[in-house]
């Protein structure tokens, strides 16, 4: 979802030194023990939290094991009542949320109005559907033979869930998660970025505040805060960049538990001849600019049909040249605030200058600006696939356009791309727009529309290739992903001392149950086994 990994990517391609290094003791990154939270449009200190040591996260992870019973003993509809106070709690604070939220990241009124109110949303969503999501099921036997029995399959959730999360929405971002595993019935440890803990914080506090049990904790560090709830939770859900995601899977491999990542993106937007194409550019502009482009699925690549490329460009430029850039108080006065970090402007900044290094235009921004980490709203024209704005994560205000002949050219320039999080279609022709969403590599397509699946929880979210691993939501997956499945067979018929394939083996009895097998399973004469039957005259006689 982040990319910090790329800020060093130029250097990452110097070429090796011939001579063997100088052997130097490796460096050890120690966290400081207070982290200093900074607003980064203004650089003033906002607030600290402590680096959790991995003892003190073991501790928690112990507490909250021994409340969680109880949590799942409640069933769904007794968290339903616990979700639904916190949901009041997130309407009530909604203002004084945002507050917090803008101070740590510098967003605008309306970007910071927009996580409680997605959070309401969600939590409302879980809070009713848990019971129909997670109420055991009785799926139909797969053969006649197995009618005998009645099937179950139960949903029991992980005792402890560990959600980590990235800056990008603070608040938003652990909601996704944390919500339907506590619908789910776990208990949920939630580690947030270290740039942006404060929100989160709130939402701890929420949660004591309506005095609900305590099965939901955060703990705040960076890395190893978060290396350490991967050693002790049972199951992680991680957003983040693939760099992390692939420790953390890992780290999760070795202890043997289950997984989910939602790590970076490169989506494409592709824009057909027959286009609306006013409303292409606006919903373009509005998916490459969001958040300052600081989302997973953020438009970071457009391919545009060659009849219309002028005029479409023309239409990007306005209406990106017309965002209004600054840091907003509680009115709303600005589209578009500053980056989260330094991190992020250097990495804007390369692959601007490196594109145009490579000879791209840079038809509207560019560059910093201001005091703080803002990047001008940018628009890149003469781009290729050879150049990092195109192949790597940006994360941030840019939109790179890409001239194609056709159709097909698109899908397959599209295709290209270690990443498949989400993309865009824009065409007059819905059905044909939905041919290429089928084509696309993503874990989500939009047609005419950007971020649309975001705000569907009855769809899945997940990324392929290297954008993750497993979703979060879908409707039920959303919280039987935090559970493990048992099933369970109870018989319908009375039971005999024997069943036909109990030891000892006799030979009759055997063909008969494996002869019923193969009877309700094969097709055709194969059905019936000839010689087997056969053989059984012969042992009968
Ligand atoms: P970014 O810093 O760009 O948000 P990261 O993927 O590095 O992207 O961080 C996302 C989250 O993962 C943050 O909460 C961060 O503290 C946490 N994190 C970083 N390294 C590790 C790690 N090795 N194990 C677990 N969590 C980590």
């Amino acid at each position: 979802m982040t990319n910090t990994e790329s800020a060093a990517g130029a250097a990452k391609k110097a070429p090796a030194p011939k001579a063997p290094a100088k052997k130097v003791a490796p460096a050890v990154a120690v966290d400081p023990a207070v982290i200093e939270v900074r607003n980064p449009g203004t650089g003033e200190v906002v607030g600290s939290v402590p680096t959790e040591t991995a003892d003190a996260v073991a501790a928690k992870v112990r507490e909250l094991r021994l409340y969680q019973p109880e949590w799942e003993a409640i069933g769904p509809d007794g968290r339903k009542e616990w979700l639904l106070k916190l949901q009041d709690w997130l309407v009530d604070n909604t203002e004084h949320l945002a507050d917090v939220l803008q101070s740590e990241t510098s967003k605008p009124r309306v970007d910071a109005l927009i996580d409680p109110a997605f959070s309401v949303d969600l939590t409302g969503y879980y809070a009713r559907r848990a019971a129909k999501f997670l109420a055991d099921e009785h799926p139909s036997p797969h053969s006649p033979l197995a009618r005998v029995k009645k099937l179950t399959t139960v949903y029991k959730p992980y005792p402890v869930v560990g959600v980590i999360t990235p800056w990008n929405f603070p608040l938003a971002m652990p909601v996704i998660d944390v919500i339907p595993a506590l619908a789910a019935g776990a208990a949920v440890l939630l580690k947030p970025s270290e740039v942006t803990p404060l929100s989160a914080l709130e939402l701890a506090r929420g949660w004591a505040e309506i005095g609900a049990p305590p099965v939901f904790a955060v703990v705040t560090g960076a890395g190893a805060t978060g290396a350490a709830v991967v050693e002790n939770a049972d199951y992680i859900q991680f957003t983040g960049s693939t760099a992390t995601g692939r420790k953390i899977a890992a780290a999760c491999v070795e202890r043997l538990i289950p997984y989910s990542l939602e790590l970076g993106g490169k989506d494409p937007a592709i824009v057909l001849a027959d286009a609306d194409l006013d409303r292409a550019a606006h919903g373009i502009a509005f998916g490459g600019m969001f958040n300052a482009g600081q989302v997973c699925i953020s438009v970071e690549r457009v391919y545009v049909e060659a009849p219309v490329y002028d005029a479409f460009v023309a239409k990007l430029t306005a209406a990106v040249k017309d965002l209004r850039q600054g840091i907003d108080g509680r009115e709303s006065k600005h589209d578009v605030g500053a980056l989260a970090n330094e991190n992020q402007v250097l990495i804007v900044q390369r692959h601007v200058d490196e594109a145009v290094a490579a000879g791209a235009k840079v038809l509207t921004g560019g560059k910093r600006t201001g005091v703080g980490t803002f990047f001008e709203p940018t628009v890149l024209v003469d781009v290729d696939h050879t150049m990092s704005c195109i192949g790597e994560e940006t994360f941030g205000p840019t939109l790179p356009v890409v001239k194609v002949a056709d159709e097909a050219e698109a899908v397959r320039l599209a295709n290209d791309s270690v990443y498949g999080l989400s993309a865009s279609v824009w065409t007059g022709d819905k059905d044909r727009g939905e041919r290429i969403a089928r084509q696309l590599n993503a874990g989500a397509v939009n047609i005419n529309d950007v971020f649309s699946n975001l705000f569907n929880f009855a769809l899945p979210m997940g990324g392929w290739g290297q954008s993750g691993v497993g979703a979060r939501w879908g409707g039920a997956s959303g919280v039987r992903k935090y559970c493990r499945q048992k099933a369970i067979t109870r018989p319908i018929l009375p039971t005999q001392q024997k069943e036909l394939i109990w030891f000892p083996y006799q030979m009759p009895k055997l063909l008969v149950a494996l002869g019923a097998m193969r009877a309700a399973g094969a097709r055709g004469l194969r059905r019936v086994d000839i010689p087997a039957l056969l053989k059984l005259k012969g042992d009968t006689k």
